[in-house]
């Protein structure tokens, strides 16, 4: 094999010796019996010499493959992978078009809490790909740095809605089904490419400075603002503090089942019945969901070792938002979850959880509280100026922790290695600063 494995969490997924640019998927699905016949063109340019060509796939058929660009194919299916082999040396540089067909019924990736990927709901099909689950339901280089754009060409009976990520560009009407054509102009990580099926009304939300809509079924259109009444304010004021909102349109998917946790894609937010009630503990995560287009989808980690850099990022917006909206100022939460925190056993690393502790409640909440600390370090002005330069400069692209930490150090003109050595690699919890004497808040940033 010349296939290169990526060190970090999980050393099975994704392959270092190749890039897809470009994935054309085209799905037939029947949602009575969860079958898919699939097509997949991928755009592929090696980054090395290759004689064989590790993909991403898990419990699907391979039917078929073909390459543009070399003769002599041979392929393998592997509990995890679909292996293709050369039958001469494909050059470093070079482009080729795989042209795979697939069928069957896709499954969730893991088991219990870890389950990831295509899902079937009581009426429908949810896909929720975070961290590995994009495999169940197409062939992939299923790492967050190969980065690629996405076309999407979904065939359901006429009586679903059928979403996925980017732009709608067609609906074709069949005798009895539907075809929904998306494009996703901007790079996109393969976790969060989705598909979401449902019985589903599309309800405009006016308000925002971008199209921003929400996809839901009807007996819950009536209850949709008690969580997100305030959701174009929120795109407004993170706009404000971060720069231009980074796709072409935000839209919300309430499934007419209840969700454990509300789900990011890209360009969409996912949440569960369960979520449409009022109250902090909903509306913090309406914030949070909206923010990772932001800190996630446009910047997306390289490795998930960072995990931090999306969800502490995440829970830092709930704060801004709850000190914006006119609830607890963001010096409050930092404070009484500083205080939580500080009674919790102090053995995690928020510069390196581990797969097993990436997404546990500590992270987020340690994370958002080295952004405060942060934040009371150089003064309100000089951190929401950074944060601004920091999207701006890496949107669309690949983040590390080591880029943000020099990337505040350039741009307030001090070491900070003092401040972000004990909260990224150190156990115990640092104290936070106090307070500087005339705190501006998020309302003075540019
Ligand atoms: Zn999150």
């Amino acid at each position: 094999m010349t296939s290169a494995r990526p060190a970090g969490y999980f050393p099975h997924s994704g392959d270092l010796s190749y890039d897809v640019d470009h994935y054309d998927l085209r799905l037939a699905y029947d949602v009575d019996s969860n079958q898919v016949r699939a097509r997949a063109v991928l755009h592929v340019v090696a980054n090395t010499d290759l004689r064989a060509l590790r993909l991403d796939l898990v419990g699907l058929r391979v039917t078929k493959v073909q390459v543009e660009g070399t003769p002599a194919v041979t392929y393998a299916a592997r509990r995890h992978h679909l292996v293709l082999r050369f039958g001469r040396t494909v050059k470093s540089g070079q482009h080729l078009r795989l042209t795979i067909m697939y069928q069957g019924r896709p499954a969730a990736i893991g088991s219990g809490s870890d389950e990831m990927g295509w899902e079937e709901l009581d009426d429908g099909v949810l896909v929720a790909g975070q961290t590995n689950g994009a495999p169940s339901w197409f062939p992939c280089n299923d790492r967050p740095s190969n980065k690629a754009r996405y076309r999407f060409e979904i065939t359901v009976a006429s009586t679903y809605h059928a979403l996925a990520n980017g732009v709608l560009t067609q609906s074709r009407r069949g005798a009895s089904t539907t075809t929904w054509v998306y494009e996703q102009s901007e790079p996109m990580a393969t976790y969060l490419a989705t598909v979401q099926i449902g019985r589903y009304t599309t309800l405009a939300v006016p308000g925002a400075s971008v199209p921003m809509s929400a996809v839901l079924p009807d007996r819950l259109i009536h209850r949709y603002g008690n969580a997100f009444s305030r959701q174009p304010e929120m795109l407004v004021f993170f706009e404000r503090l971060f720069g231009p909102y980074p796709f072409p349109a935000y839209t919300v998917v309430v499934t007419a089942d209840d969700l454990e946790i509300p789900l990011e894609a890209q360009g969409m937010s996912v949440f569960g019945a369960n979520f449409l009630t009022g109250g902090w503990d909903n509306v913090r995560l309406v914030a949070h969901e909206l923010s990772h287009q932001w800190f996630g989808n446009s910047l997306t980690l390289a490795d998930w070792s960072d995990i931090w850099l999306h969800e502490g990022f995440a829970c830092y917006c709930e704060w801004l938002w709850s000190e914006e909206s006119g609830a607890r100022c963001a010096d409050v939460r930092a404070r009484e979850h500083w205080a939580r925190l500080a009674g919790k056993s102090q053995d995690l690393l928020l510069g390196d959880p581990g797969p097993d502790d990436m997404f546990d409640d500590r992270v987020y909440k340690r994370g958002a509280l080295l952004l405060h600390a942060l934040r009371l370090t150089v003064g309100d002005e000089a951190f929401f100026v950074l944060l601004r330069s920091w999207v701006s400069t890496n949107a669309y692209g690949n983040v590390t922790t080591a880029m943000f930490v020099a990337h505040c150090e350039a741009a307030s003109g001090q070491s900070l290695q003092d401040l972000f050595r004990p909260w990224l690699t150190g156990r115990a919890l640092p104290a936070l600063p106090s307070v500087p004497a005339a705190p501006g808040g998020p309302h003075s940033a540019p």
